[in-house]
C-alpha cells in the first residue's frame, strides 16, 4: 500500500462510528494504484466479539475489482475494547491450511479503547504466520 494516512483515517472513523461492534471490510487498490476502503457487514452474529465479512459483499467486491483491474490488499476489522492483535479466532479465519485464506492480502486490526482508536496495526503473511509489519 502506498499512502496510508487516508486509509488510517477512514478505518478510524468507521470503527469509532460503531464502537460497540467489530466493524470489518476490505482495502482495495484500483487499476490506477488508488486505495479504497470498502466496509462490509459483519455477519458473525456476535458483533462485539467476532467478525466475519459478509461473503456476498466479498464476492461482489472481488468481481468488481476483477472487472476494473484492482485487487484486495487487506482485510480489516476492529476490536471493540482490545489491542490491535490477531486473536486465535482471527487467525483461524485468516489462515486456510498452510497458507493465508486470502493470498496477498494483509490483515489490519483497529484496536479501540473506550470507543476511541488506540492503534491500527498491519499484519502480513510471512510464509508460516501473520506478523506485524506496520502501524498506521
Ligand atoms: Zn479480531
Amino acid at each position: 500500500m502506498t499512502d496510508h494516512a487516508p486509509v488510517a483515517a477512514r478505518l478510524a472513523s468507521l470503527a469509532e462510528a460503531d464502537p460497540r461492534n467489530e466493524v470489518c471490510g476490505f482495502v482495495a487498490v484500483g487499476a490506477g494504484g488508488e486505495l479504497e476502503v470498502v466496509p462490509v457487514r459483519n455477519v458473525a452474529g456476535q458483533g462485539g466479539q467476532a467478525f466475519e465479512a459478509d461473503p456476498a459483499a466479498h464476492l461482489a467486491l472481488s468481481r468488481r475489482l476483477r472487472r476494473e483491474g484492482g485487487r484486495i490488499v487487506a482485510v480489516f476489522h476492529s476490536h471493540v475494547d482490545g489491542p490491535a492483535r490477531l486473536s486465535a479466532a482471527d487467525l483461524a479465519g485468516a489462515v486456510l491450511g498452510n497458507g493465508p485464506a486470502l493470498p496477498g492480502a494483509d490483515q489490519i486490526v483497529v484496536g479501540l479503547e473506550s470507543g476511541k482508536v488506540k492503534e491500527i496495526r498491519v499484519f502480513r503473511w510471512t510464509g508460516s504466520d501473520f506478523a506485524p509489519v506496520a502501524d498506521l
